[in-house]
């Protein structure tokens, strides 16, 4: 299985090239791209031994009107420049919307110039602000850059409830009409919640994208931590459907519940360096800054950093053995403070452990991957669902415990 990192800070460019080796390739998503483009062009060209695709971001396009603008009222700039390269007549569109609500298929009236303008964006951008006069300034950043394709296109793509849900019929129109144009390879998202995925759903996706070669899944809004055992079978219903067509199967936001559900059905999975191992597609673009967590490898999920704290105080044999570790705690939790000067030791860290983990489901049967899940639940469960939570001290609350893992169990 590949590793697909999905980039999300130009502060983090410094860490992705010293930690390469850990991921396979990149996701950049559109509005970045665009917005900063001959800066996040030149990098994507200095890692030219990976290979990366553009994700059009268009269903940002379904949002209601008000999350485009601003607190000053006006358009976002990063949305503004979507628009305006995708299909500029929604900008005159979006005056005539109402604060809440949404653009319809319809607004997109020329669905053929939209899917072009889509499809040649992701073409020519790298290549031509590499060149531009712009780039010249990140240049000297690297050693080498070399401009190359991405390694498929992404079609404008849209979320949707069901197949009564008239998005549904636009993404599939908007993937027909890509595939015709492209010189590429043409991987369609396929986008929906988790409880829509009924027999009828899934033999629909199976049938209307069999000419296909990939495809990929985003699985709006699951939440690995509270997803439930139901949700977690319909997921890998439908992508054992998609399999069975030997088409390549990529994941958009997944943790580790997605790639040991699907291990064997997943060509790729992508997510952020701490952040969007899940996503809603209502969450606006470009939010502020989050605080610092620690991801703990047996418990395979993150935890603040004053969680993590407490929990390694009480039990020790959790700290990780990573290199990252190792060198930070030296066997004792109170080193935890020095992630605090560090906190690029954190991404590193859950970089290290992903690929390990990557790496050691290939290998792992089922019965294994269950029996580690369950003990991981007997072990520590009780103990952590015991302890105060420093995030909620006021309300005395106790911290999460570890059902997920039992959900998760009964899942796969
Ligand atoms: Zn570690």
């Amino acid at each position: 299985m590949n590793i697909n990192l999905r980039f999300g800070m130009h502060g983090d460019i410094q860490l992705i090239h010293d930690q390469k080796d850990l991921i396979d390739g990149l996701v950049i998503p559109g509005h970045i791209l665009a917005y900063q483009a001959a800066s996040t062009s030149v990098f994507i060209t200095s890692m030219f031994d990976k290979y990366y695709v553009i994700d059009p971001m268009t269903f940002i396009l379904q949002n209601p009107k008000g999350v485009h603008l601003n607190d000053k009222g006006n358009l976002r700039p990063s949305v503004g420049k979507l628009i305006n390269l995708y299909y500029p007549p929604l900008i005159e569109k979006l005056d005539d919307l109402e604060i809440d609500s949404k653009f319809r298929p319809h607004h997109i009236d020329d669905i053929d110039e939209f899917c072009k303008n889509v499809y040649e964006f992701q073409m020519t951008i790298v290549k031509n602000e590499s060149k531009s006069s712009k780039a010249s300034k990140y240049l000297d950043r690297y050693k080498r850059t070399k401009p190359t394709k991405p390694k498929y296109i992404i079609p404008p793509y849209f979320r949707f409830s069901d197949l009564s849900d008239p998005w549904y019929d636009f993404t599939l129109e908007c993937a027909k009409i890509t595939l015709n144009l492209s010189k590429l390879p043409v991987y369609p998202v396929i986008s929906c919640p988790a409880r829509s995925l009924n027999t009828e759903l899934i033999d629909r996706i199976s049938n209307d994208y069999s000419e296909f070669k990939g495809v990929v899944i985003w699985i709006d809004n699951m939440n690995e931590i509270a997803t439930t055992s139901d949700e977690i079978q319909k997921v890998k219903n439908l992508l054992g459907k998609l399999s069975k067509s030997e088409k390549i199967i990529e994941v958009l936001y997944g943790g580790y519940m997605l790639m040991a559900t699907c291990k064997d059905f997943l060509h790729s999975i992508s997510h952020g360096i701490l952040y969007t191992q899940h996503k809603s597609y209502e969450m606006t673009p470009g939010g502020g800054g989050v605080p610092e967590r620690y991801y703990i490898p047996k418990f395979h999920e993150f935890r603040s950093m004053s969680q993590t704290d407490l929990i390694l105080h009480k039990h020790p044999d959790l700290i990780c053995d990573c290199e990252v570790c190792q060198a930070i705690f030296h066997g004792n939790p109170d080193n935890i403070i020095k992630f605090r000067d560090n906190p690029d030791l954190l991404r590193q860290h859950f970089l290290t452990v992903r690929r390990r983990e990557c790496t050691s489901l290939e290998s792992m049967g089922v019965d294994l991957l269950k029996a580690n899940l369950q003990k991981t639940y007997d072990d520590y469960h009780d103990s952590t669902s015991q302890l105060p939570n420093p995030d909620a001290f006021l309300s005395y609350s106790k911290m999460r415990g570890l059902e997920y893992l039992i959900e998760w169990n009964n899942g796969i």
